[in-house]
C-alpha cells in the first residue's frame, strides 16, 4: 500500500557546495534536515568543484576534436561521482537514500549532445523511491535520448535538471543552493553596498540572468516560469533565507514594486558595425539570417541611415562567437555589397531591471543622465518593458554599475 504522499522539495547543490568530502557531508545534513521537516526530498547535484572543466581539458589533451557523443559520456561522469558520494554520506548518517543517474531518474532529452533539451521526465522510479521513504539523489546536467544515448544539458545545466524535476514532481518549491546568499541588486564584488533581493518575479529574474547576473541558468528560469515552479536561491554555507523567485502576482500581500530592482553588467560582448548597406527591404533579413544560420545569437541592434542613403548597422554578439561572425561577414561582403565592417571587443553592456519601470516614465532619462554626468558615453541602447541596457566602453562598466546602483536608491543604508 502506498502511504499518503508528503510534500516534495527539490534541493540543488552546485559544484562549490560539493567541492570536497566535508562539504558533501554538510550537504547531507541539509538534505536530512529537510527530511526531518517531513518533506519528501529530491537532491540534485553538480560535479565536484571544477571537475567538469578538468574533464574538458583532459579530453583536449587527447584530441582537439573529440566526438560530442564521447564528450557527453565523459562529462556525465562528474555528476555520477557526486551523487554516489552524497548518497553514501546520507546513508552513513543513518538515513535511507538512493543515487540515480539522469537516465535512471527518467530524464529523457533530445539528441543534441552537449546542449540537450529535456523532452519529458518519467517520474515513476523517483516516486517509487520516495514512497519507500528514501532521500533521492539525482545527477544534474544529464539525461538520455530515446535511443539510449547519454547527453548533457549545457554548462550550468544542473539548475535546469532541478527545476524540471520540481515541475514534473509538482514540488512545493525548488531550492538552488549556491556560494552566495541569493540574488543581489548588483554584483557584490563590484558594489559592496549591494543588497540581497528577497523576492523577484520570473520576468525580472530572466532579465537579470540574460543581462549578466550569473546566479541562475537562464534556461532554468524560463522553465520555472513556464511551469510555475517557485525557486529559492540561497547559500549552502549558512541558513540565511535567500531570494525567492516566483509569480509575484499570485502573492497574497502585494509589495511595493521598486522602479529598479537590480543593475547588471556583461563584459562578454563584442560590437560589430557594418557600413554601407543598401537601404532597401530584405537586406537586414539577409544579414541577420546569416548570423542565425551560423547559430550566432545577436543581442543589441542599431541601424542608422545617413544622407548618402546607405545604412550602417551595429550589433553585439558574445565574444566566443567572434571568429565565426567574422567568417560570416567576409562571406557577406560580396553578397550584400557592404563597404566594410569593424569589430570592437572593448565594449560592455550595463542594464537596469525592474518591474516598476513599466508604469513610471523617466527611468531611461534618469539612467542616461546619470551615465552622462560621469562622462560615460552611450554607444547603443536597447529596452524591454522592464529593462534598459546601454552599451558603453568596457573599462567604464564597473563605474557605471556603481553610480546607477546608488542613483536608483539601491545602496544599503
Ligand atoms: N557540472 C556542469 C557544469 O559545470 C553542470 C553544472 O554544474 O550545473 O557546467
Ligand atoms: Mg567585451
Amino acid at each position: 500500500m502506498f502511504r499518503k504522499r508528503r510534500n516534495i522539495i527539490v534541493m540543488k547543490f552546485g559544484g562549490t557546495s560539493v567541492a570536497d568530502a566535508d562539504k558533501i557531508k554538510k550537504v547531507a545534513d541539509k538534505a536530512i534536515n529537510k527530511k526531518l521537516q517531513n518533506f519528501d526530498v529530491v537532491v540534485v547535484v553538480s560535479a565536484m568543484g571544477d571537475t567538469t572543466d578538468e574533464l574538458i581539458s583532459l579530453a583536449h589533451k587527447i584530441t582537439r576534436n573529440p566526438l560530442r557523443r564521447e564528450m557527453d559520456m565523459l562529462l556525465s561522469t562528474g555528476e555520477q561521482v557526486s551523487i554516489a558520494l552524497l548518497a553514501m554520506a546520507i546513508q552513513d548518517k543513518g538515513y535511507d537514500c538512493i543515487s540515480l543517474t539522469g537516465w535512471q531518474a527518467g530524464i529523457l532529452t533530445d539528441d543534441v549532445y552537449s546542449n540537450a533539451k529535456i523532452l519529458s521526465i518519467n517520474k515513476e522510479r523517483i516516486l517509487r523511491e520516495l514512497n519507500n521513504n528514501k532521500i533521492v539523489v539525482v545527477a544534474g546536467f544529464q539525461g538520455v535520448t530515446a535511443g539510449d544515448e547519454i547527453t548533457t544539458l549545457g554548462r550550468g545545466g544542473s539548475d535546469t535538471t532541478a527545476v524540471a524535476l520540481a515541475g514534473a514532481l509538482d514540488a512545493e518549491y525548488c531550492e538552488i543552493y549556491t556560494d552566495v546568499d541569493g540574488v543581489f541588486s548588483a554584483d557584490p564584488n563590484v558594489v559592496p553596498e549591494a543588497r540581497k533581493i528577497s523576492i523577484l518575479s520570473y520576468e525580472e529574474m530572466l532579465e537579470l540572468a540574460s543581462s549578466g547576473a550569473k546566479v541562475l541558468h537562464l534556461r532554468a528560469v524560463e522553465f520555472a516560469k513556464k511551469n510555475d515552479v517557485i525557486l529559492h536561491v540561497r547559500s549552502s554555507f549558512n541558513d540565511i533565507e535567500g531570494t525567492w523567485v516566483m509569480d509575484t502576482n499570485k502573492m497574497e500581500e502585494k509589495m511595493e514594486t521598486p522602479l529598479v530592482t537590480g543593475v547588471s553588467y556583461d563584459t562578454n560582448q563584442v560590437k560589430i558595425s557594418v557600413f554601407g548597406l543598401e537601404d532597401k527591404p530584405g537586406i537586414a533579413a539577409k544579414l541577420f539570417g546569416e548570423f542565425a544560420g551560423a547559430n550566432i545569437n545577436v543581442d543589441l541592434i542599431v541601424q542608422n541611415v545617413g544622407e548618402s542613403g546607405l545604412a550602417d548597422i551595429s550589433l553585439t554578439i558574445k565574444e566566443e562567437d567572434l571568429a565565426l561572425a567574422e567568417k560570416v561577414l567576409e562571406r557577406l561582403k560580396d553578397k550584400l555589397k557592404l563597404e566594410r565592417f569593424e569589430v570592437d571587443p572593448g565594449v560592455a553592456k550595463v542594464s537596469i531591471v525592474g518591474a516598476g519601470m513599466q508604469s513610471h516614465p523617466g527611468v531611461a532619462a534618469k539612467m542616461f543622465r546619470c551615465l552622462g554626468d560621469q562622462g560615460i558615453n552611450i554607444e547603443m541602447i536597447s529596452t524591454s518593458p522592464i529593462r534598459i541596457s546601454c552599451v558603453i566602453r568596457e573599462d567604464k562598466a564597473k563605474k557605471a554599475v556603481k553610480v546607477l546602483h546608488s542613483e536608483f536608491g539601491l545602496d544599503k543604508s
